[in-house]
């Protein structure tokens, strides 16, 4: 094992925190860098699921087909800026040309050691924070209006049970007895017991940043914008309040991270698909479990603080303002699945959030080392299951700076698979 090395974390999302935890319990000396506070990117209002069978791609074979269908239905779980379009064209190109029978089946092979084992990587972390009473494992739910939705789905299921997943199926009587708020609509449902969540993803990573700091851990408020390398040795990240000396850096800015790579040499097609919530705070009914709706590709997920539904892409990059049309659709949708709730709420009851999801046009990440120094290794690009990857990205990580190998295979998730 290496040594002792002064390691700089380039973003505290999930990511970010889960990788710093792992290299200080590493014994190295820790920075973590960001512009903003902890766990306010997109590891602030996703759907906070733990989902070790999410090894199903974006682009799966057929899903263009549905495009045209999608865009044109406001309630639809797609939407594009079409000013972005053409900015957007190499993406849709490669996303389009992932989605083939043979690329899936190996993706989902590729991300299954990455998620599978979330909870597993996940809990020494939170035990040591003190944070156990935020992480759940009580299953995730599928639900389905038709046998034929069901089917539609079918290659979907055969991936996550080629890589291992037990999935219980339910009909319609027994999805009552299991999940008594949902809509007697739904006729049959698919029940993850590996699987967990957080009540509360922005609690998680805070209090993972604190246990990090009372460990001696720092925490800088700063924009990193470059390395300064001597040769192919990192010598300091630069940073908009300077320089910081490192010996190794991480790269986890999310979907901010395509600049940072650019500047070693490395050009990824690195997009954001940006999501939306909305919740109701003191709902009248609240699910037990996270519920997938298949259909509408959207999640309800009781939270400490409420009802959350999460989901949706939108394709409008990073700057565009929000879509807030995005979130509220998603209360039409969650008053269909759960129709305890009340037909209207109050405005005061009622939050939105706007989220960048770092994708990648084959649903893999980017975690490995960069070409130009193997001192500055890459851990960006978790598309829909950052919170899920990254306690197993963060060990990775911690793995390759402490010159160990890399306890799951890494090589599909190589920069280089772009150039
Ligand atoms: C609606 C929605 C629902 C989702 N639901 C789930 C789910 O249920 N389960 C799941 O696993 N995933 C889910 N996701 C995906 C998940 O939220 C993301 O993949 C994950 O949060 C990404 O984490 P991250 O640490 O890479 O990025 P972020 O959380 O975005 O963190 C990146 C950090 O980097 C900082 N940063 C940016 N640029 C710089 C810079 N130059 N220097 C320093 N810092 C910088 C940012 O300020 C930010 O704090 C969902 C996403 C959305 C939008």
């Amino acid at each position: 094992m290496a040594g002792e090395r002064r390691v700089g974390v380039i973003g505290a999302g999930m990511v970010g925190v889960c990788a710093a935890s792992y290299l200080q319990r590493d014994g190295h000396s820790v920075f973590l860098l960001d512009p903003g506070n902890p766990g306010e990117g997109a590891s602030f209002g996703n759907a906070g699921c733990f989902n070790g069978s999410s090894v199903t791609p974006m682009a799966m074979p057929g899903v263009i087909r549905n495009v045209p269908k999608w865009l044109m239905d406001p309630l639809g779980p797609l939407s594009l800026r079409w000013s972005y379009l053409p900015r957007l064209l190499p993406y849709l190109y490669r996303f389009w040309r992932a989605g083939t029978a043979a690329r899936v089946h190996a993706q989902a092979a590729a991300l299954r050691p990455l998620v599978g084992p979330t909870l597993a990587m996940l809990r020494p972390l939170v035990e040591a924070a003190g944070a156990e009473a935020l992480v759940h494992q009580r299953g995730h739910l599928y639900v389905y209006r038709s046998a034929e939705a069901l089917a539609k789905d079918g290659l979907a299921w055969e991936l996550r049970r080629e890589n291992g997943v037990v999935v219980d199926e339910f009909d319609a009587d027994g999805l009552r007895q299991l999940e008594p708020t949902l809509s007697r609509d739904y006729v049959c449902g698919l029940l993850v017991r590996e699987n967990g969540h957080t009540d509360n993803p922005l609690g998680l990573v805070t209090r993972l940043v604190e246990h990090f700091r009372q460990r001696g851990g720092e925490f800088i408020h700063a924009r990193a914008t470059g390395f300064r390398l001597d040769g192919r040795r990192l010598r300091a990240i630069v940073t908009d309040a300077g320089e910081f000396p490192a010996d190794a850096a991480i790269v986890c800015a999310g979907a901010r991270s395509k600049p940072l790579a650019a500047s070693l040499g490395d050009r990824v097609p690195l997009e954001t698909e940006r999501g939306y919530h909305l919740m109701i705070s003191d709902p009248e009914t609240m699910p037990r479990i996270p519920i997938a709706d298949a259909d509408g590709k959207f999640v309800a997920t009781p939270m400490e603080s409420g009802l959350r539904f999460a989901g949706t892409v939108e394709l409008a990059g990073l700057a565009a303002p929000p879509d807030w049309r995005r979130a509220h659709m998603l209360l039409e949708q969650g008053r269909r699945m759960l129709p305890g709730l009340a037909a209207t709420h109050g405005e005061e009851r009622i939050s939105v959030w706007m989220g960048h999801r770092p994708s990648l046009p084959d649903s893999l990440p980017v975690l490995g080392p960069a070409a130009s120094s193997p001192d500055i290794i890459y851990a960006f690009g978790h598309g829909h299951v950052g919170m899920t990857a990254a306690p197993m990205t963060g060990k990775v990580v911690a793995d390759l700076v402490s010159g160990r190998t890399a306890p799951i295979d890494i090589a599909p998730f190589a920069a280089a698979r772009f150039r």
